[in-house]
């Protein structure tokens, strides 16, 4: 049984990679730790129980790392998928303590493995968990039980205390029972607001009901809606997010990276009027399959079907479903509920379009369209070999951006440049200090560990103080 009558010296709202971060380092700092999960123990760990690697600069080859990754490469990547949308300083010094986290992850048990093939080519530049994101996490979870860090399930923080910038307490709801609990200082967690669909839809009107959401249906962006309410500085666009086409059979929630669908690039795409509407082959598929989430989002009834023949069949990674299929188009029209004879006029247009070539799906190769509208620029084959295949895909939200602006501390800053007293933030609720826009893979776990681990240390030596 937990006290919770007495006072903390940190509480850590989430249960996620970056509040395990922070409640481990701020537990080695000294610090009496409270972690309130808001998901039920088997839930536990948010979207980090998805995830596969992380991102971290690093000087030279490792066991696992195939090559070194410099800071400036690492803030060039960033600048690029970005477009300059990054606070130039916090990105820097996180690029910078990355350097550290694959130690520190590794002291506090987690183990990496080198990256499996078909893995978006990042066995240079990413560490990925000997396990997954849920051994990982259960690593993490492991080490703050043996450190003794306080840890509740089902725990959701409904309410915070602040006065003038200072945290007071929270109001926590434990089954039937709301409780408040004290302590010196705070970490924000507890990610962004994905599965608020009713948020979402302030800024995606109805569509955003046709959204699904890839993690777990717990970060509703409840604790970041109450620190803007109470004068924290808000950072980041609010319809900026990370969204891929994910298999439109996933489930609502939690479907995890086993929807996603990497089959974009070996066919055409078409909306349910059946015809395309963007390059599928414009750079290769690490580049732009982060895209493909917000063009879906603005087709018609938000669905689309990625459409290809028996000769790219084996050339991807499926999702977990199988993709439907039919011995002609025709019959796979019907199948889709598309209008055969326009799905017919954009295969005809497409085929007749198609260049010859020489098909090479991991160079930007020469097979492409010409004279057609939008063209294929890359792997641009006719899709004439029965039988023929579709993936219905839908757009597939994994998180938000919209978050509380911190600085190099992880301390929140109040609306006109303030830091907090003691206030702190770490993941993805902070997230939008160093993506203002686009993705870098495995950018999101770097943002929770090293934020994290910083959140952690400074609640500490704040709760000292
Ligand atoms: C399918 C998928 C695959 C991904 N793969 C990768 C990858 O390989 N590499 C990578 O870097 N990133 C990946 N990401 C993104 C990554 O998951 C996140 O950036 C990262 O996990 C964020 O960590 P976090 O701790 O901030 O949030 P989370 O891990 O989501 O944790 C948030 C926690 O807060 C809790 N919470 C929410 N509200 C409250 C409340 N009111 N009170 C108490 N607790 C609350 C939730 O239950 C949850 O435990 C992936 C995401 C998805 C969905």
């Amino acid at each position: 049984m937990v006290d919770l009558t007495q006072k903390f010296d940190v509480l850590v709202a989430g249960g996620g990679n970056a509040a395990l971060c922070a409640a481990i380092s701020a537990r080695r700092a000294g610090a009496k730790v409270l972690v309130l999960e808001a998901a039920p123990k088997f839930y536990r760990g948010g979207n980090t129980r998805h995830t596969r690697n992380m991102r971290c600069a690093h000087d030279a080859a490792t066991d696992t790392l195939t090559g070194p990754y410099s800071e400036d490469e690492f803030f060039d990547d960033l600048l690029r998928v970005t477009e300059g949308n990054t606070d130039e300083a916090l990105a820097r010094h996180m690029i910078h303590e990355s350097k550290e986290m694959l130690t520190w992850i590794a002291e506090q048990g987690v183990r990496f493995q080198p990256s499996l093939g078909g893995t978006l080519s990042l066995g240079r530049t990413n560490s990925f968990f000997l396990g997954g994101g849920r051994a990982m996490l259960n690593t993490l979870y492991h080490t703050a039980e043996r450190l003794g860090i306080d840890i509740l399930y089902d725990a959701e923080v409904v309410g915070l205390d602040i006065e003038n910038g200072m945290f007071m307490s929270a109001s926590v709801q434990l089954g039937t029972e709301r409780r408040s609990v004290r302590a010196a200082a705070l970490v924000a967690a507890c990610g962004g607001f994905e599965a608020n669909i009713e948020w979402l839809k302030q800024y995606w009107g109805a569509p955003a009901e046709n959204f699904l959401i890839r993690g777990t249906r717990f970060n509703r962006g409840s604790v970041l809606k109450m620190l803007i309410d109470e004068g924290v500085e808000q950072i980041g666009d609010p319809t900026q997010c990370h969204a891929v086409a994910i298999d439109a059979r996933a489930p609502k929630y939690d479907g995890g990276i086993i929807t996603r669908l990497d089959c974009v690039v070996f066919g055409i795409v078409v909306n349910k009027h059946a015809r395309r509407f963007y390059d599928e082959g414009e750079d290769v598929w690490p580049k732009r399959y982060a895209i493909w989430g917000r063009l879906v989002a603005g087709q018609p009834d938000q669905i689309a079907y990625i459409i290809f023949d028996a000769s790219s069949l084996e050339l991807f990674m499926p999702s977990c479903f199988p993709p439907i299929s039919a011995p002609t188009l025709a019959e796979l029209a019907q199948k889709l509920s598309l209008e055969p004879a326009a799905l017919a006029d954009t295969i005809r247009d497409f085929n007749g379009a198609v260049r010859p070539g020489t098909f090479d799906h991991t160079n930007l190769d020469d097979c492409r369209t010409e004279g057609l509208t939008p063209p294929k620029s890359h792997w641009a084959r006719r899709i004439e070999k029965a039988p023929f295949y579709a993936y219905p895909v839908r757009p597939g939200i994994t998180f938000t951006y919209l978050g509380t602006r911190v600085n190099k501390q992880a301390r929140m800053l109040m609306r006109g440049g303030t830091p907090s007293a003691n206030m702190f933030a770490a993941g993805e609720i902070m997230s939008g200090n160093v993506l203002g826009r686009g993705y870098a893979a495995g950018i999101g776990m770097t943002i929770g560990s090293v934020f994290g681990r910083i959140a952690g240390r400074e609640a500490a030596i704040n709760a000292r103080n």
